[in-house]
């Protein structure tokens, strides 16, 4: 008989809770918060959605093509105009400049997120 083991990464229900602290530049339309909070939360069915669908998917996996997708939208939505002089885009206008402020933007929503912190952790104490 085989032994079938339970997979660790069972399928809790993430809820969408964060909300948008971060302060868009300039170029942010007339509601960036309606926006910013329109993508995060459809971000979250889209997964939540995949996993309904099928119970023996992976969460990693999910959350994994949700993370490249959300990262080639990024850096789709963050190509320099082109023009040399351009303010807005200065600050972004390299590969390493825009890594750079990606890995800003991960450490932000990471520490925002209910979910960085887990009761599972390792370094978390337990009397
Ligand atoms: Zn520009």
């Amino acid at each position: 008989m085989a032994f079938v083991a339970l997979p660790c990464r069972s399928p809790p229900k993430l809820t969408v809770t964060m909300l948008r602290t971060f302060l868009h530049g300039v170029a942010a339309m007339q509601n960036p918060e309606a926006h910013f909070n329109e993508a995060f939360a459809r971000t979250v069915d889209i997964g939540n959605t995949i996993a309904d669908q099928d119970q023996q998917a992976d969460l990693w996996d999910i959350a994994d093509g949700m993370l490249a997708g959300a990262l080639q939208f990024w850096l789709y939505s963050r190509q320099p105009c082109g023009d040399a002089n351009c303010e807005d885009c200065a600050p972004l206008s390299t590969a390493q400049s825009r890594m750079t402020e990606l890995k800003r933007l991960i450490d932000q929503f990471a520490a925002e997120s209910e979910y960085f912190h887990t009761p599972q952790d390792q370094n978390v104490g337990r009397a």
